[in-house]
Parts: structure tokens; sequence; C-alpha cells
């Protein structure tokens, strides 16, 4: 059954009504019609079963026959903050990490980012909440992940340490004096951690001072192993690894 995210206000009671770009889809594209099943999610957590009762030219109506909690949001809260990318590889990072289960995108500006400026990035914040969504549907996500707006790298420190664990995997982390490993970080905690913070660095990596700076603020370097990943695998490999050692992949 496709499965649409829809603003809240377009579901009164127990009917939907849908509008816009999505009719064209649901008509046209998907060639839905009265009788058809299709699950509506207004990211409350909830999701709702339609069935399709009338395909118009504006509009796109529906009788809700099920609601259920949405199915598909991990327990532990990931959020990312990736070096901004060159190119496709950030909307790479954003597609892969919804579908794995990443709560949420914070686009990092560190010393190493190639980009023209923070417009540059502001301008493609569209395409990339798209992407967010249009993974999140075919994931079957209950929630859509949020994309915050992008920060440089001091205050990105300080909303993580407010948050729960803050890991910054680094390639230089297995030769630091008292390193540990990605394992012993999340085994070592009392309880499984709620919330991981995850700084992963540009093309050209972070800098040895902004590592430093990140583990005055409470970040904890660790390696993802002996080979250099891209940084738009690095995200994916350590959310992957968190999520499979704390139960989320089951
Ligand atoms: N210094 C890297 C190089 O020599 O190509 C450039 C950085 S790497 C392409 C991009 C990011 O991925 C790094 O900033 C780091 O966050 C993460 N990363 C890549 N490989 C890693 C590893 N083996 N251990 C920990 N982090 C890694």
């Amino acid at each position: 059954m496709h499965r649409f995210f829809v603003p809240p206000d377009w579901l009164e009671e127990d009917r939907v009504t849908i509008v816009g770009s999505l009719v064209h889809q649901i008509r046209n594209v998907l060639r839905l019609g009265p009788g058809d099943h299709i699950v509506i999610l207004d990211n409350s957590g909830w999701e709702r079963e339609v069935e399709i009762a009338r395909v118009g030219q504006e509009d796109v109506s529906g009788q809700v026959v099920d609601k259920r909690l949405a199915s598909g949001e991990p327990r532990t809260k990931i959020t990312l903050y990736q070096g901004v990318l060159k190119g496709r590889r950030f909307e790479f990072a954003l597609q892969k990490g919804t579908e794995l289960g990443i709560v949420e995108f914070v686009p990092l500006i560190s010393d190493r980012c190639v980009i023209a400026s923070l417009d540059d990035v502001d301008k493609k914040r569209e395409r990339w909440q798209r992407i967010i969504l249009e993974a999140a549907e075919q994931s079957r996500r209950g929630r859509l992940p949020r994309l915050r707006p992008a920060v440089l790298f001091r205050p990105a420190c300080e909303s993580a340490r407010r948050g729960g664990l803050s890991l910054i995997p680094w390639e230089e982390a297995r030769d630091m004096e008292g390193a540990t490993s990605l394992r012993s970080v999340l085994r070592g905690t009392e309880q499984p951690p709620f919330s991981v913070s995850l700084f992963v660095g540009p093309e050209g990596g972070f800098t040895p001072d902004e590592v430093e700076l990140a583990r005055q603020y409470g970040v904890i370097p660790i390696s993802l192993g002996p080979r250099i990943l891209r940084a738009e695998t690095a995200g994916l490999v350590a959310a992957a690894a968190i999520l499979y050692e704390l139960g989320d992949l089951e």
C-alpha cells in the first residue's frame, strides 16, 4: 500500500481530503481509484489506512478504515551532524540515513567544507526536504526525519552537549591515547542511550582542532575501523552499527 505524509489539517475525523501535486501522483502516476487503499501519515506517530472514495481533478477524498500506531521508528534517536558535501553526496546521506532510521539531520559547516556560502546551503533545503520525504514514504517510516538549519561547528557541539551520547567518528581515533571503540562506548553506558548525536566530517575531514573542541564538549572520538570511508558512507556505517548494537535493526 502506498504511504503518504500529509499536513494534519487534511484529516478531518474519519475522512481525508488530498489536494495539490499528490492528486496528480495518485490519479495519473499511480492510477489509483475508488476502493483502493492507501496509508496516510500526519507525522503524529499514527498512521491511517484510507479507502479512496473519489478521485477528482483537484482533490482526492477517502474514508479512514483503520488507525494504528505507525511502526518503522527506531527506539534510539540518532541525529546526524553531517559536514556539508559537494554535489549529490549530501543527498545520498539524507536518503540512506532516512531509510536507516536517522531522526534528524543537521547540515554541519566545518573548516574543510567546500561551500560557496551559507546561502548556497539554504537554497538546497527544499530539495533536501523532498528527498527525505520520498525516502521516508518508501522505507515506511512512521515519522518524517527533521532537517534542521545549517550550523557552524561550535554551536553544533553546544547543541549536542544538551542531548545524550555524542560521538565524532574520526579516522585518527584509533591512534589516540585511551582510544575507545564504538562497541565499548555503547556497552559502557548504564542504560542504552535514548539519543545519539553523530558528527561526520566533509570530504576533507575534521581538523585536529575541531576534534579537540568536540572533545571539550564531551563528544567522544571513535574509530570506524582502519579503512577510510567516504563522508557519505561513514555516517551510515556509524548509524547502522549503533542501531544494530542497540537492537533497532531487529
Ligand atoms: N581524512 C580522510 C581522508 O584521508 O580521506 C578525509 C575524511 S573522510 C573522507 C570523511 C569523514 O568520514 C571523516 O571526517 C570522519 O568523520 C569519517 N570517517 C571516514 N573514515 C573513518 C574511519 N575509518 N573512522 C572514523 N571516522 C571515519
